[in-house]
Parts: C-alpha cells; structure tokens; sequence
C-alpha cells in the first residue's frame, strides 16, 4: 500500500496542487457567468442547507442541480464549477457537516485510501465497529 495522504482531502488540501494556469481558467470560466471572483460573497439564505460526503478520503459536496461536485470548502461554502448554483441565484449553499466531523474524520484515516467513505447518517460507532471488524488500530477508541 503506497497511499500516504494523512489527511482527508477538502478543497484547502486539492487546491494546493492547483497550478495558477488552472486557477485562472475557473476565474474566466466564472467571468462568464457573471462570477465575479473573490468579491463579496452573496449565500442563499433560504436554500436547504447541503451535505457532505467522503469519498475515498475526499470531502465532496454534491451540486444539487447538476451532476457537479466540488471538494467541501473549510468555508463550508458551496459554489457548483459547471452551474455556478445558476439555480441558487449564483449564491454560495450552506454545507452542514456533523458535529464529530473531526473524529469520523480520524476514525477514516485509520483505513486505506480507498476505504475512507461516509455518507450523511452513517454513525462515528459504527465506523469504529468496521474498523475493529477489519483489525485496524483505533488507538483512541474508548468504546
Ligand atoms: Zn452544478
């Protein structure tokens, strides 16, 4: 096993390894849309808040217009690169996450790449349970 990502992936972590090139062709892909990047940012108030996902170590929040979907933003701001949430007004969706976000987060790191996944509702003890089930070390597990 050569994965050796230590953390799960949001959009803080893939931006990183984003070049200025790639940057700047989503900054223009949004000009057409009437982004504007880096202005104030307008959120859709009354939209039904959005969840997060991991997938494979990554954090993804699911546009709920289109087949996109974006690395969840540490903002917890979701803003769609295909539609541009046109849906939404062009505003940022609240992204809600749990309130042991970090521990299901520790909890998935104990596992290979391809094993970090969760989806809304699944429980930080039954994620724990699993990792027992497989033999995986869970240090801090006080169950
Ligand atoms: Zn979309």
């Amino acid at each position: 096993m050569t994965e050796t990502f230590e953390s799960i992936v949001t959009a803080e972590v893939h931006h990183q390894h984003r070049t200025a090139e790639v940057m700047a062709s989503v900054r223009a892909r949004a000009a057409k849309q009437g982004i504007i990047w880096l202005g104030p940012i307008e959120v859709a108030m009354d939209h039904k808040h959005l969840r997060a996902r991991i997938e494979e170590g990554r954090a993804i929040v699911d546009c709920p217009e289109c087949l996109g979907a974006e690395f969840l933003d540490e903002s917890r701001m979701f803003m769609c690169q295909v539609c541009f949430n046109g849906k939404a007004g062009k505003k940022y969706i609240p992204v809600d996450v749990p309130k042991d976000w970090s521990a299901i987060q520790e909890v998935l790191l104990e596992r290979p790449i391809r094993n970090r996944n969760w989806r809304h509702g699944e429980k930080l003890s039954d994620l724990k349970k699993e990792n027992r089930l497989h033999g995986l070390d869970l240090s801090k597990d006080g169950e």
